[in-house]
C-alpha cells in the first residue's frame, strides 16, 4: 500500500460535487502535484488530507492508518499556504517553534531545532525579527520552517508561491524541492501552474471538474495526454483538423498533406495535435508529413526561436533552436514545416 492511500475520495458542498472518485497513492518520499485550473477542486482535495473538511465519501490512509475522522492536529501534517500566514507579534524563531511549543517539546530541543530549521532555509541569522521585516520569499520559506519543525510525516503546499514575482517564485521552488529531497518527505503540492508543476515533480495529477483526469510522470503527462483535456492544458499545442481517408490504417489529410499513423482511427474526422518542437523548419529524412505555409511571425527568444506560421487549414506555432550562423526566416516568406508521425496525437472527445 502506498505510503498516504487516498481511496475513493468524494466532497460535495450542498448540491455542488466539487471531488468526485479521487483516487491517488503516493509514496514515501514522491513530491506529487495537484495541477488544474481555478475550480477544479485541487485545494478541496488538500484541505481533506489535512483535516480542514470532511470527505463525504472516502478513505486517507497515511502510513497504513485511515486519518479520516481526526483533526488536523492529530495527523501529523505541515503545511504551507498561499498567503504568508504568519504569525506578525511573534518573531521569526517563535514562529518556528510553534508547533513545537504546543507539542510540548522542552526548551533545549526547541531551540535546537529552531536553529536547524533556520539554516536548512538559508535564514540562519533572522530569528529575532519579525514578519513584517522580511521580503514577501523570506516570509514563505519560515513558514516552510515552521511547517518542517514539527517533523511531520507528510508536508501540504497550497500554492506557496502564487504571491512572488516571477524571479523569486523559480528560485523557491528549486528551494523547496532541495529541502524536500534532503529531508525525504512526502509532499501534496497544488499549483495551477503547469510549468511549476512539471517542473519540481516526482508525479502530476491533471484535475478538471473534480476528476483526476491523467496521474503520470512530467514527460509522460507532456508527451502522452491521456484526455483532450489534458493536452490542451498542459503546454502549447498546435491544433489541425483532419479528414480521415482510411480509418483502418489512420490515413489523414490535414494542413495541405498527407500522412498514414499506423493505427486506427475511430471517426471520418479527427483533430490532430502536435507540440511546436516536434515541427522542424524545412524538411528532413525523419519528416512524413510536410506543411507547406507562411511565416506569420518570428519571436526570437535567445535559444529558442517561436515561429507563427499559417498553413492550410489553420495556424501553427513551431519552435526551433537559435542556429547562430543562421538567421530565422523572415515574416512573409514561404517555408516547410516537416513532423514525423509518431509526434501527431490524435484527440477524441
Ligand atoms: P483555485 O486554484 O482557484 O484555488 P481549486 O482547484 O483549488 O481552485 P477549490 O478551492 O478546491 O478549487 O474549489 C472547488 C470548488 O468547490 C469551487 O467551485 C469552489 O467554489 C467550491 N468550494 C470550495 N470550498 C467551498 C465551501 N466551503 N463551500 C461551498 N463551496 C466551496
Amino acid at each position: 500500500m502506498a505510503f498516504l492511500d487516498i481511496q475513493n475520495l468524494e466532497k460535495s458542498f450542498g448540491a455542488n460535487r466539487v471531488v468526485k472518485d479521487f483516487n491517488l497513492g503516493i509514496e514515501e518520499g514522491e513530491f506529487v502535484s495537484l495541477l488544474g485550473p481555478s475550480g477544479c477542486g485541487k485545494t478541496t482535495v488538500l484541505r481533506m488530507v489535512a483535516g480542514f473538511e470532511t470527505p463525504s465519501v472516502g478513505a486517507i490512509l497515511i502510513d497504513g492508518r485511515n486519518v479520516v475522522g481526526l483533526r488536523p492536529n492529530q495527523r501529523n501534517i505541515g503545511m504551507v499556504f498561499q498567503a504568508y500566514a504568519l504569525f506578525p507579534n511573534l518573531a521569526v524563531a517563535d514562529n518556528v517553534a510553534f508547533g513545537l511549543k504546543i507539542k510540548g517539546v522542552g526548551r533545549a530541543e526547541r531551540e535546537a531545532r529552531v536553529t536547524e530549521m533556520l539554516q536548512l532555509i538559508g535564514l540562519g541569522e533572522f530569528g529575532d525579527r519579525y514578519p513584517f521585516q522580511l521580503s514577501g520569499g523570506q516570509q514563505q520559506r519560515v513558514a516552510l520552517a515552521r511547517a518542517l519543525a514539527v517533523q511531520p510525516k507528510v508536508l501540504l503546499l497550497d500554492e506557496p508561491l502564487s504571491a512572488l514575482d516571477a524571479k523569486i517564485r523559480v528560485s523557491l521552488r528549486d528551494e523547496i524541492r532541495a529541502i524536500q529531497r534532503r529531508l525525504g518527505i512526502t509532499t501534496i503540492f497544488v499549483t495551477h501552474d503547469q510549468e511549476e508543476a512539471l517542473s519540481i515533480s516526482d508525479r502530476v495529477v491533471v484535475m478538471n471538474g473534480g476528476i483526476a483526469e491523467q496521474v503520470g510522470r512530467p514527460h509522460e503527462i507532456y508527451n502522452r495526454p491521456s484526455t483532450r483535456f489534458v493536452a490542451e492544458f498542459v503546454g502549447t499545442l498546435n491544433l489541425l483538423e483532419a479528414e480521415v481517408l482510411d480509418r483502418a490504417t489512420g490515413r489523414l489529410r490535414l494542413g495541405g498533406g498527407e500522412v498514414t499513423l499506423g493505427r486506427p482511427v475511430a471517426a471520418d474526422r479527427a483533430t490532430v495535435a502536435m507540440r511546436p518542437e516536434v515541427l522542424g523548419l524545412g524538411r528532413s529524412g525523419e519528416d512524413d508529413l510536410v506543411l507547406s505555409g507562411r511565416i506569420e511571425d518570428v519571436h526570437f527568444l535567445g535559444s529558442v526561436i517561436r515561429i507563427q506560421a499559417s498553413v492550410p487549414g489553420g495556424r501553427i506555432m513551431l519552435d526551433t533552436f537559435n542556429q547562430p550562423g543562421s538567421p530565422p526566416p523572415a515574416p512573409g516568406s514561404v517555408a516547410e514545416f516537416g513532423v514525423n508521425s509518431s509526434h501527431l496525437l490524435v484527440l477524441e472527445g
